[in-house]
């Protein structure tokens, strides 16, 4: 295979188990050793697929959420206690906010309908009286997928890459809990909110603050409520922290490199950097441990396709 049919499939693969493997079971769906499978995946970048050691995981799911401590890492747990690779499937490819409301009709995004993407368009079943497309292979659409190497996913494999990639895709984060000094910003529900208490720059990937007073905790900050308010699941917004996560990691690096004018801190792919670096954030506070093929959320809750 050729190197971008190769990591398109790799996508594939990923987003058909939920965005995220271990290196060893990806593996298993390629005829690859182990090496160059990781070659490929570096070579590919960041932008592509995010590789990072990770202490074992333990056998069942997430542990409940009031257990999930802050600072807390996983390699404190004492479980299996070897480290294994995690491999999340990360991609620049972004639904078209302008299209949203009508406004534009052709452009380097996908055009497709962002409810349906969250899984609660009501013309689910009936697509053909949404003013939106709920077709991924329209021409533009076909030309977008192809351009960010994901030709070949089916609508629910790109539907998973999108919701721990897409911030327009995450629940909505309260405005009010983002300013002010507070605790708890100008937000008087506090507690009782309905949005997320998250900082909106962090989820955009532009937070510049060094001791940020916002949350950076989307899985502790997301309420199981919200979750399912808002037709996502749980292994996505643990994903989208994931990425998140090492995204803000670079952006740090990059910003103290500038002030101190040391070049070598750009976020470069090379071997070894990235897993060190990155599991070192995200790994953090996440009860990130669970393999990704065990989750399936209700992305897709009719199983279509
Ligand atoms: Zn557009
Ligand atoms: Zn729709
Ligand atoms: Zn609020
Ligand atoms: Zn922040």
């Amino acid at each position: 295979m050729a190197e971008p049919t190769l990591c398109s499939f790799l996508t594939k693969v990923l987003c058909a188990h939920g965005g995220r493997m271990f290196l060893r079971d990806l593996r298993v769906h390629v005829e690859l050793s182990e090496a160059r499978l990781r070659a490929v995946l570096r070579a590919a970048g960041p932008e592509r697929f995010l590789l990072q050691d990770v202490a074992e995981p333990e056998p069942e799911g997430l542990p409940p959420r009031d257990t999930a401590e802050p600072g807390r890492h996983d390699g404190q747990r004492g479980g299996g206690g070897g480290v294994a690779c995690r491999v999340v499937a990360v991609s620049a490819a972004r639904l078209c906010a302008r299209y949203q409301r009508s406004e534009c009709r052709a452009c380097d995004q996908l055009h497709l309908c962002r409810r349906l993407m969250q899984g609660k368009c009501p013309h689910r079943d009936c697509w053909s009286t949404c003013a939106l497309s709920h077709d991924i292979h329209t021409p533009g659409n076909i030309q977008v997928l192809k351009n960010y190497g994901l030709f070949g996913l089916n609508e629910a494999q790109l539907q998973t890459l999108l919701m721990q990639n897409d911030p327009s895709l995450f629940p909505e984060v309260c405005l009010l809990y983002n300013r002010g000094e507070a605790l708890y910003g100008y937000c008087q529900l506090k507690d009782k909110c309905h949005k997320v208490h998250v900082c909106r720059a962090f989820i955009r990937g532009q937070c510049k603050q060094k001791s940020c007073k916002r949350s950076h905790q989307l899985v502790e900050a997301t309420s199981l409520e919200v979750i399912e308010d808002q037709g996502l699941n749980l292994p996505s917004v643990v994903n989208f922290q994931i990425i998140a996560s090492y995204k803000h990691a670079v952006l740090h690096n990059t910003l103290e490199g500038a002030a101190s004018s040391i070049s070598a801190a750009a976020p470069d792919q090379g071997p070894g950097r990235q897993g060190t670096r990155g599991a070192g954030v995200a790994q953090v506070s996440l009860p990130v441990s669970t393999p990704a093929a065990k989750e399936r959320g209700p992305v897709n809750p009719k199983g279509r396709r």
